[in-house]
């Protein structure tokens, strides 16, 4: 499945569910797994998890796009397009979109790598979720000698 079979996908179900066209972009986001998909308000673009898709299979992510349609229409309507107001609840339930969507085996956070261990002899690189004393490791190429750095870190959300 491509972006663009995603976004054909999405503008069959806007005009058979809601009767209007769908006009902006839809497209898979390989890294989103705290949530099945998104609407932005900005850009009008709608975002389904891949991982959703892979693990759920198409009857769930119909789902989810039918409930971002829902946020979708109702934004551009300036009509209550949040989760908590009464148009929404009313939509989604009469379109059939999810509530809430499934959360993932694999949406526990995964710890970041913090620390590389670098091999003062041949420059192996290991990297490590948690701080160590680099004194009582050595080398697993070499046997040489390691120091420890910090990595910075690159939070994605
Ligand atoms: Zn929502
Ligand atoms: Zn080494």
């Amino acid at each position: 499945m491509e972006d663009q079979q995603l976004q054909q996908w999405v503008e069959r179900i806007s005009l058979a569910s809601f009767g209007r066209p769908f006009v902006h972009k839809a497209r898979f986001n390989r890294r989103l797994t705290s949530t099945g998909g998104r609407y932005f308000t900005k850009s009008h673009d709608i975002e389904i998890s891949w991982q959703q898709y892979v693990q759920f299979g198409a009857d769930d992510v119909e789902k989810i796009i039918k409930h971002e349609l829902c946020h979708y229409h109702l934004h551009l309507a300036k009509r209550g397009y949040q989760h908590r107001d009464a148009d929404f609840k009313a939509l989604l339930q009469r379109v059939g979109g999810t509530r809430f969507c499934k959360s993932l085996p694999t949406a526990k956070r995964r710890e970041p790598y913090r620390y590389k261990l670098v091999c003062t002899s041949c420059n192996t690189e290991y990297l490590r979720k948690r701080k160590l004393d680099p004194r009582k490791y050595a080398c697993g190429n070499c046997r040489g000698k390691l120091k420890l750095l910090k990595l910075d870190l690159q939070q994605h959300s």
